[in-house]
């Protein structure tokens, strides 16, 4: 019942936290300022001003998104890396937070994935932080395509030294130029620029007139106010390949299951975020362009009931896949634990609505899933089900894919699916009535009295399981639906998704 309220008072909250006030803009500042020397010159500089609706600022509550996301619901916000928030509630997976700008003015309020924020405050977790890096590197990154005029990134000299740099890509604007007759087309030639950072304790500096408690501060000060002799910061600079990361970002903790193509670990990345890191055993085998094809898909797939990718490393073998962290593993497992045993019919009926919900968006971007089971949906810390291993799913132009894998889990698959090869949303479907019955058994094993091959030969002549005992005559005759022999009988995840969740209110 837990993600029929999560589904139900984020869309309550929201309405209510919408009613409140913003903060009007202001250029931030550090600790002690002046007028700003040198190019300080702030824009739109003024006292923040106390806003009675507006919480004090909270520092622990402020954070950083590390991943972009597309908002899939009117509840949920889209957001860009970087973009910060403050956290208001914090229930499960979803947050209720408030994006807002450096300054602290409130954009708007939704809902937001929880493990796509970091705390602002660590500097590892913040997207312009580059690490250790050499000023030809940082050139490199910035005059890359895609980067406009203000890009910038911070790193760390590898020059003792040195300390951090801010290094910038913005055109050529020196003051002498700007009063000249110099053609646009020689004034618009770009440079990077590298600005040392003064450090001694709590206190970072460009330039002595503006001094700040922490890096954050700065670079928030600087996206308001010009540099010395330059313009403000503008986006963070884009990384080479965004979905490509370095394996040493992450580290490895303990193992968490080992499946057919790989291990999976729990593990963090930048010893900060949890997350679940899936190291393919055999990549010599792959495809490599495919491979890449299927994560380009897999970036584009996001729903809350699906397993959103974080990245890839693929520079080296093994590949690493790295996804959100689920704390509880594999329904499979949950449902024959202990844990499993308590939850009642209730509980089960929703986990199955969960995981139509999530099916029924991989149906509408016509994408399917091949292998839609128990085993391969994951459950979270507060119980909530994500569908997972739709690694082989593909967008599909034809109705259906005609499919040479002979690697068929024949217990779970349509008829058509395992005789011809054709698996389409229909056939999924198929699996859907499968998994429930492994929900509504706990964890039972299908057709236990059959073999692979007898389950065929069954199923083809017209047999159906049984009604497992303590199964709803509701949910049996969906399974039986869901087992239509045609296709087209078949009820799509949509109307699979409206029915459980009806009868799910109806339960009360
Ligand atoms: P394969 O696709 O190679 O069979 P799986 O993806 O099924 O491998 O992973 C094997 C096991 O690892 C799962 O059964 C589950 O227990 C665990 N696992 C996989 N992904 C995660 C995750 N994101 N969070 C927590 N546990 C996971």
């Amino acid at each position: 019942m837990g993600e029929c309220l999560r589904r139900a008072c984020p869309c309550l909250e929201t309405l209510w936290k919408r009613s409140f006030g913003e903060k009007p803009p202001s250029a931030g500042g550090g600790k002690g300022t002046g007028e700003g020397g040198g190019g300080g010159a702030g824009e739109g500089g003024g006292e923040e001003e106390a806003d009675p609706q507006e919480p004090a600022p909270d520092s622990s509550s402020l954070y950083t998104a590390v991943w972009p996301f597309e908002a899939r619901h009117q509840d949920e916000l889209s957001f860009r890396e970087g973009d910060l928030f403050r956290v208001t509630s914090r229930s499960g997976d979803w947050w209720t937070a408030r994006r807002t700008d450096p300054s602290g003015r409130v954009l708007e309020t939704g809902i937001v994935p929880h493990n796509y924020l970091v705390r602002a405050e660590s500097l590892r977790s913040q997207p312009w932080f580059f690490g250790q890096m050499n000023r030809f590197e940082a050139q490199g990154h910035l005059l890359a395509a895609g980067n406009q005029d203000g890009s910038f990134l911070i790193r760390q000299s590898e020059k003792d030294h040195v300390g951090h740099v801010l290094s910038g890509k913005w055109g050529q604007v020196s003051p002498s130029w700007t009063k000249s007759r110099v053609p646009p087309t020689v004034r618009s030639r770009t440079r990077v620029k590298h600005y040392k950072i003064h450090e001694a304790v709590d206190s970072f500096f460009v330039e002595p007139s503006q001094i700040f408690f922490s890096l954050v501060e700065l670079v928030k000060f600087y996206e308001w106010n010009n540099l010395v002799n330059t313009g403000r910061l503008g986006s963070v600079c884009r990384r080479w390949i965004e979905w490509e990361l370095p394996q040493d970002q992450f580290s490895l903790e303990e193992e968490l299951g080992k499946g057919h193509f790989a291990d999976v670990y729990r593990g963090r990345w930048k010893n900060h975020i949890n997350v679940a890191i899936k190291i393919i055993k055999s990549d010599s085998e792959l495809d490599h362009r495919e491979f890449q094809r299927e994560v380009q898909i897999l970036k584009s797939l996001r729903h809350r009931h699906l397993i959103s990718l974080f990245a890839v490393c693929t520079a080296a073998s093994p590949y690493y896949i790295i996804t959100e962290l689920m704390e509880k593993g594999c329904l499979l497992t949950f449902l024959r634990g202990p844990e499993g045993a308590l939850q009642d019919t209730a509980a089960l009926v929703d986990m199955g609505a969960q995981v139509a919900d999530g099916m029924s968006y991989l149906e509408e971007q016509n994408s399917i899933h091949r292998d839609l089971a128990a085993r391969n949906v994951l459950v979270g810390g507060d119980y909530i089900c994500k569908v997972a291993d739709f690694g082989l799913a593909r967008v599909i132009k034809e109705p259906f894919y005609i499919s040479d894998d002979k690697k068929i889990p024949y217990k779970w698959c349509a008829p058509e699916a395992i005789s011809h090869g054709k698996f389409s949303n229909k056939s999924d479907v198929w699996s859907f009535g499968v998994l429930l019955y492994e929900i509504i058994t706990h964890g039972g094993i299908p057709y236990p009295a059959f073999s692979n091959q007898e389950v065929y030969q069954q199923v083809t002549k017209g047999y159906r399981m049984p009604a497992p005992a303590k199964c709803p005559d509701f949910l049996y005759s969906i399974m039986l639906k869901c087992w239509s022999h045609e296709p087209s009988e078949r009820p799509s995840f949509k109307s699979l998704r409206l029915q459980l969740d009806g009868s799910l209110y109806e339960m009360g």
